[in-house]
């Protein structure tokens, strides 16, 4: 597979890195076995956040033996120095390890953010700290705002980048990438299923692949089918075929811009509305799974809930794609509430 320098970092790594939120969502000894078949497939970049749950104690579970011979990634959402410090205590412990190779400010997609960071007391503090004294190895950051993240670039303080990017999010071409491969910071992309939008993953991964300015791609991988799948996908070649090229036309055409990425970022709504789960239910859940037993009980169950939405904004302020979310809640609300009552009635006929 092919390898490629991240950046300044000067770190060796595989162009496909792990990318560890899914093995939250199995058991640990699944979790570990994906990571596991990871390594022995020679990927050597795995990332995780503290705020993937048990994902970063599991990938220490499962490369402590080995963990000299791989690069560990983890972030941290807090703000400011006190709490980032008390974090990075945790990711440590929790991953096995004395040092951090790339620690990440997690989602600084606002200039609220940035300026509490880099502000009297804020994370960027505690981050020095811990890098003098060897505990963090090289400086990073990750942001869903392309431009943004692109100022932040220009302030010359950070190794690495990661951001999504895919043929539906290509705003990153623009200025960020170009920007980061002038002034050598290291590009880690993420996101190159659109969160499981699309309708090919082997051809969204060629997709990112094929780019010449990306250093690792970081999908989530839940199971070993799926880590040998991408690992096949990032040996072979990343020449895009006339039936990858069909298929992202398709995908542009039925999703625009204004798709959800399940990234989660607008929750918690204050109703409880499962946001995410209603904007996909249809056009994700649906179209992959189709009707399977609960599944009109759970229509039911959010097509109610959607109903309690208060117009309160707070999810839409939250949302890194800048989705209109209280438009959309009720048109796909309605849309599920009339796919529900023709289930219903062919149910009645037949
Ligand atoms: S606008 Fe509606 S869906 Fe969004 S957070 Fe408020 S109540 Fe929840
Ligand atoms: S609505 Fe926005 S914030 Fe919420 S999951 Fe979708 S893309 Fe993410």
């Amino acid at each position: 597979m092919k390898e490629a320098i991240l950046g300044r970092t000067g770190l060796k790594v595989k162009v496909l890195g792990f990318g560890g939120i899914p093995i939250q969502r199995v058991s640990e000894e699944e979790a570990i076995s994906v990571v596991r078949r990871c390594y022995e497939l020679g990927i050597n970049f795995y990332d995780t956040a503290r705020g993937y749950t048990n994902s970063e104690d599991r990938i220490g579970k499962a490369l402590e033996d080995v963990r000299d011979e791989v690069y560990i990634a983890t972030k941290s959402g807090r703000r400011t120095a006190e709490e980032l410090y008390a974090e990075l205590g945790t990711s440590l412990e929790n991953l096995r390890t004395d040092y951090i190779d790339v620690y990440q400010l997690h989602n600084v997609s606002s200039v609220e953010a940035w300026e509490q960071i880099k502000g009297p007391g804020g994370a960027i503090e505690a981050v020095y700290k811990a890098y003098d004294e060897g505990r963090i190895r090289h400086i990073g950051i990750t942001s869903h705002n392309p431009e943004l993240l692109a100022e932040i670039v220009k302030e010359d303080i950070f190794e690495t980048i990661m951001i999504p990017y895919n043929y539906l999010t290509p705003k990153p071409e623009e200025e960020l990438l170009p920007l980061c491969q002038e002034m050598n910071v290291g590009i880690i992309t993420m996101k190159p299923f659109g969160g499981g939008a699309f309708s090919n993953v082997n051809t969204a991964l060629k997709f990112v692949l094929g780019k010449e300015n990306v250093d690792i791609i970081i999908p989530g991988m839940m199971t070993v089918s799926e880590v040998e799948e991408n690992f096949q996908v990032a040996s072979g070649s990343h020449g895009l075929t006339e039936e990858d090229l069909g298929l992202i036309k398709e995908d542009k055409v039925e999703l625009g811009s204004e798709f959800c990425r399940a990234c989660n970022y607008c929750q918690p709504c204050p109703q409880g509305i499962p946001i995410t789960f209603v904007l996909r239910a249809e056009s994700q859940f649906l179209k992959r799974m189709g009707w399977r037993p609960g599944t009109e009980e759970r229509f039911a169950e959010v097509i109610e809930k959607a109903s309690t939405c208060v117009q309160c904004g707070e999810c839409e302020g939250r949302c890194p794609y800048h989705l209109p979310i209280m438009e959309l809640l009720p048109e796909k609300t309605a849309s599920l509430a009339r796919l529900l009552k023709a289930r219903q009635a062919s149910i009645t006929v037949t």
